[in-house]
């Protein structure tokens, strides 16, 4: 039996920060959130290996390093309202949970969306609300987001994301192929946008109007 708490310990230490994460408040939240409680109980002793894990629908939990980058990467200071497109087992939901005011998290399979639902709710996580859609559409009822974070890959940024974003907000979102894509950070500044390339990734694909096609 794992102890999963000082898995979660090291994880942190070694997958994490030993790569450059060093947002203190990510680092914490990632000490903090069980994510042994995401996957199936057969993959449990899995949770804090340095990989993705399979999850229901052939979707994937992702490894524990993009999640620290791509949370990072939003510099959340605690006021925020943010929007995750792709709740999968809802890990970095929580994560996220643990670091905004407000957290808005949509995703296409009901039974996805609904088992990341009971978990967050059985952890308490009140500020947390999911829903199931086509998130390349995003969430316009409650935009604009300061932070936005797909965990899909798509083809381009979906424009009704850029639209949703918050002036000063961050966008993260893997762009490329259907097997590989590069981590685009999009910062809108007030008069305009600016890109950066965070490297190379690997995610499931972003299915929707403004991703790919089924
Ligand atoms: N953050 C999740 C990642 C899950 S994989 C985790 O770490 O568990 C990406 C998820 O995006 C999958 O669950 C997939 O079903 C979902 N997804 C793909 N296209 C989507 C869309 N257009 N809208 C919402 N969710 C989508």
């Amino acid at each position: 039996m794992v102890n999963f708490k000082k898995a979660r310990e090291r994880m942190v230490e070694v997958q994490v920060m030993a790569r450059g994460v060093h947002d203190e408040r990510v680092l914490e939240a990632m000490r903090k959130v069980p994510r042994h409680l995401f996957v199936d109980e057969a993959l449990r002793d899995q949770a804090y290996s340095d990989h993705p894990l399979p999850i229901a629908e052939n979707q994937t939990i992702s490894q524990p390093y993009i999640v620290g980058i791509m949370t990072a990467s939003l510099q959340l200071r605690g006021g925020e309202k943010v929007l995750e497109i792709g709740t999968g087992s809802g890990y970095q939901t929580a994560v996220l949970g643990e670091l905004a005011d407000r957290v808005f998290s949509i995703e296409r399979y009901p039974d996805l969306g609904y088992r990341a639902n009971s978990v967050l709710r059985g952890l308490g996580y009140d500020n947390v609300i999911i829903r199931v859609g086509d998130g390349s559409l995003g969430w316009p009822d409650d935009a604009p987001f300061d932070g936005i974070i797909v965990t899909a890959g798509t083809p381009k940024i979906p424009q009704p994301l850029i639209d949703q974003l918050a002036k000063g907000g961050r966008l993260i979102v893997p762009v490329g192929d259907r097997t590989s894509q590069e981590l685009i950070l999009v910062e809108r500044a007030p008069e305009a946008i600016r890109k950066t390339n965070l490297g190379g990734v690997r995610f499931v694909n972003l299915v929707g109007k403004w991703g790919w096609k089924e």
